[in-house]
C-alpha cells in the first residue's frame, strides 16, 4: 500500500492525523457528545480499553474546559496494552474482566465517584459472529461491573456494543441501572461494522443494590449464586420461552405418542467415544464371560 492510499480511503484516519488524535476513534466520542452532551459538567472520568488513547485525549481536552484548574480533572485510563503517557491521565495496564484490575481502578478513585465512564473495548475479532458478540458483551458486562463501583448516581456510561441478535438482553440489563439507554451510531463508525454505542444516562441502580465484585458471568470460580442477596439477585429478568404446546422436559410420556401406531427403539446417533466408565464395563463383561 502506498503512503497515501489509506488516507484516500478513510477520511477520519486522515483527519485524526491532521488534528493530532492518536486514533480515528476520537471522532466517534466527539460525535456522540455532539448528540448527547455527555461531557456536561464532567470532571472525573474512567476510560476503559483506552489504548492508543484518542478517547483519553478527547476527555482531557473536554474536561479541562469544564474545570477552573487542570488539577481538578481526574482521568483514569485502562488497557491490556501499554499506552504512551498522556499528561493528566493516570494509566493502569490490565484486563478489565479481571477483578484485580477493577480493584485498582476503584482504588485510584479513593472513594470519590466518577461522573462518566466510557468503554471502547473491542476483542480481537475472530470473524465468528457468535463468539465475537459474546466476548464483546463480556467486556461490556465487565465495564458495567466496574461502573457500579465508581460512577456517581446520575452519572453517564458510554460503551461500545455489537448489534448482534441477542443485543436486547444487554439493553435490558443496562436499563436496570440507568434511567435512559440509547443506542448511537456515529457517522465516523463504518456502516459495514455492527459496532454501535450505548449511551446510558442517569445512573440509578435498583434500590438497595450493593456493588459487588462477585460477577456470576465473569468470575467462573464463583459458584454459590445464593450469596447474592436482596436486589443484587435480580440482575437479569428471567424470561421463559418456547410454545406452551411443546413437550415439557419434566413430564413422562407414554412410548406411543398421539397419532403413532407402533414404537421402534433406535440407538443413539452418537454414543460417548471414550467414557470414563469404559474400563469398568469391559471388566464386568470379561467377568461375566469367565463365570459362564
Ligand atoms: N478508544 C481507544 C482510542 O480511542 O484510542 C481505542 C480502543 S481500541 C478500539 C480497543 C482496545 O480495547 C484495545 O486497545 C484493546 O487492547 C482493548 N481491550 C480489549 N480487551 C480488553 C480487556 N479485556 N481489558 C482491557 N483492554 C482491553
Amino acid at each position: 500500500m502506498g503512503k497515501t492510499s489509506k488516507d484516500k480511503r478513510d477520511i477520519y484516519y486522515r483527519l485524526a492525523k491532521e488534528e493530532g488524535w492518536r486514533a480515528r476513534s476520537a471522532f466517534k466520542l466527539l460525535q456522540i457528545n455532539e448528540e448527547h452532551n455527555i461531557f456536561n459538567g464532567v470532571l472525573r472520568a474512567v476510560d476503559l480499553c483506552a489504548a492508543p488513547g484518542s478517547w483519553s485525549q478527547v476527555l482531557t481536552k473536554k474536561l479541562r474546559q469544564n474545570a477552573e484548574n487542570d488539577d481538578d480533572v481526574k482521568i483514569v485510563a485502562v488497557d491490556l496494552q501499554a499506552m504512551a503517557a498522556l499528561p493528566g491521565v493516570k494509566q493502569i495496564q490490565g484486563d478489565i474482566t479481571k477483578i484485580s484490575t477493577a480493584n485498582e481502578i476503584i482504588k485510584e478513585f479513593e472513594g470519590l465517584k466518577a461522573d462518566l465512564v466510557v468503554c471502547d473495548g473491542a476483542p480481537d475479532v475472530t470473524g465468528l459472529h457468535d463468539i465475537d458478540e459474546y466476548v464483546q458483551s463480556q467486556l461490556l458486562l465487565a465495564a458495567l461491573n466496574i461502573t457500579t463501583h465508581v460512577l456517581k448516581n446520575g452519572g453517564v456510561f458510554v460503551a461500545k456494543i455489537f448489534r448482534g441478535k441477542d443485543v436486547t438482553l444487554v439493553y435490558s440489563q443496562l436499563k436496570l441501572f440507568f434511567e435512559f439507554v440509547t443506542v448511537s451510531k456515529p457517522r465516523s463508525s463504518r456502516n459495514s461494522s455492527i459496532e454501535a454505542f450505548v449511551i446510558c444516562q442517569n445512573y440509578s441502580p435498583p434500590p438497595g443494590y450493593v456493588p459487588t465484585m462477585i460477577n456470576p458471568l465473569l468470575d467462573h470460580k464463583y459458584c454459590d449464586f445464593n450469596q447474592l442477596t436482596g436486589p443484587n439477585r435480580f440482575i437479569v429478568p428471567f424470561i421463559a420461552c418456547g410454545d406452551l404446546s411443546a413437550y415439557d422436559s419434566d413430564t413422562s410420556y407414554p412410548l406411543l405418542l398421539e397419532g403413532q401406531s407402533s414404537y421402534e427403539y433406535k440407538e443413539p446417533v452418537q454414543g460417548p467415544i471414550d467414557p470414563p466408565y469404559k474400563d469398568v464395563l469391559e471388566k464386568t463383561k470379561s467377568m461375566q464371560i469367565n463365570n459362564s
